[in-house]
Formats: structure tokens, C-alpha cells, sequence
């Protein structure tokens, strides 16, 4: 009998470094965009190539939309001539290298675990940028494109960040109009065709500060079209926060 209990004794005493191991270090923890094995969790849930390949939005940006200026200007060539019915947005990243495939994988490959780590970049660019909302109402979806992807990106993201901010998420915003292949549009073109396309369903929003929260800012004419909706309900104002922001193109382009 005795003898069990020291063979148990000693199997424990063997295991012991390895236990400690696996305290010090949990197992299972991935970077979220190369599958990588991470010694510890980070902030992000990324490795350190990861990160440091990350296109994050530069320290110098536009007043108005967030993306990065490369000169001493205060707007960008995209905001300069087009006056925003929101009051500002900010994103952490550009839509470009890695950030991109984030998002992609997130909307097209059913990688919905990257809501994770965009929600927890969006809440640090709340808080840096010291950013207002009351209510979180994400960008909506059309029935048909809900119908198709299965769930709306823009409200995954959403409750990602209203969790970390302590904000209450309220879908507000309906999308009554079918805009597909808007993609193909310039920007003038978009707006108009995304004129009415949304509606305001809650009335809740009346006098709050609106956090508006979409995936990708590209013109800003689903923002745009969101927030003259979101204030013809009387709400306050509107913010925009979204993952990424596409890159202004080059003047020589
Ligand atoms: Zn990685
Ligand atoms: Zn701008």
C-alpha cells in the first residue's frame, strides 16, 4: 500500500516541472492571424511578427476621418471637400496588409473569433482618442446580405466593444434599401445610391451621443448615410469607430 502512495509521490514530483510549465506558460494560446503558439496571452492575441506587421493607424491623422496624413495637414484630400453629417471617426488600422486578411477571414472564412482582437483594438482607440457614445448601434445589414453571410460583422464588432466600454449596444439602424455592388461605385456614386437607405427604428437614441460602429470606413458614405438618419431621429451627435480605414490614394495614382 505504501508503496503506491510513493510511486504516486514520485510521478507527481516528475510531472512537477512541466506542471509549472504549463502554469507559467498556458498551452493553447494562438496568435489569432498566423496560428502561431504564444507563451502568454497578449493584449491582442498576437504574435510579436504579427504585430509588428500590423498596418496600425499612424500618430499624425486627419481631424475628421482618423486615416494617416503624411503631411502637416489637419484634414485629408477625402475629408477637405466633403462636410460629414458624423461627428468624427477613428480607427485603429488601415485597410491594408494584415489587417486586411484579418478582415476578410472574419467576414468570408468564418473566423468570427477575430471580433476578439479587432473589438479589443477599437476599445483602445475609443479610450486614446477619447471618444463619446452612450449607445452603440452598429452599421446594419440588408435582410438579403444578412440572409447570405448569416450574421452582420458590424454588430459582432459591436458587442465586442460595447463589453469592454460598458456601453449598451442598440440595433437602431435598419437597412430598407438593397445596395449591392456598391463596391463598383465612385463616391459620389455610392452616397446617392445609399441615399434612404436606412432607418431608425429605435427611438431611444433621441438626445444620446451615438458611437456608430462599422468594419471598414471606405468613403465615409455608409457612415454618412447612418448618422443623417441617426440625427433625423434626434439623436445628439454621432462617432464613428470602425476596425480599419482604407488608405488615401497617392497623388501620382
Ligand atoms: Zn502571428
Ligand atoms: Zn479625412
Amino acid at each position: 500500500m505504501s508503496d503506491v502512495k510513493n510511486k504516486d509521490k514520485l510521478g507527481l514530483f516528475r510531472r512537477l516541472p512541466q506542471m509549472m510549465k504549463e502554469a507559467l506558460y498556458p498551452e493553447d494560446i494562438t496568435c489569432d492571424v498566423c496560428g502561431e503558439e504564444l507563451v502568454a496571452d497578449t493584449r491582442y492575441r498576437l504574435c510579436a511578427r504579427c504585430t509588428e506587421n500590423m498596418p496600425f493607424v499612424a500618430e499624425h491623422i486627419c481631424l475628421n476621418c482618423g486615416v494617416s496624413i503624411d503631411n502637416e495637414a489637419d484634414y485629408c484630400d477625402r475629408c477637405q471637400n466633403n462636410p460629414s453629417f458624423f461627428k468624427l471617426c477613428r480607427a485603429p488600422l488601415l485597410y491594408d496588409g494584415k489587417a486586411r486578411d484579418m478582415v476578410y477571414g472574419f467576414k468570408f472564412s468564418g473566423k468570427k473569433y477575430l471580433a476578439h482582437t479587432l473589438g479589443a483594438m477599437m476599445a483602445d482607440t475609443y479610450i486614446k482618442n477619447n471618444m463619446q457614445g452612450e449607445i452603440i448601434v452598429p452599421v446594419p445589414m440588408s435582410h438579403k446580405d444578412l440572409k447570405k453571410r448569416g450574421f452582420n460583422q458590424a454588430e459582432l464588432l459591436a458587442y465586442e466593444v460595447g463589453k469592454r466600454l460598458n456601453i449598451p449596444v442598440l440595433p437602431a439602424l435598419v437597412k430598407v434599401k438593397d445596395t449591392s455592388a456598391q463596391k463598383e461605385l465612385s463616391g459620389k456614386e455610392r452616397s446617392q445610391n445609399l441615399e434612404k437607405a436606412f432607418e431608425v427604428v429605435f427611438p431611444q437614441v433621441k438626445d444620446r451621443k451615438i458611437l456608430l460602429i462599422d468594419d471598414i470606413f471606405t468613403t465615409g458614405a455608409t457612415a454618412n448615410e447612418c448618422a443623417k438618419a441617426l440625427l433625423k431621429a434626434k439623436c445628439k451627435e454621432v462617432s464613428v469607430l470602425t476596425a480599419c480605414i482604407t488608405k488615401l490614394k497617392p497623388l501620382m495614382e
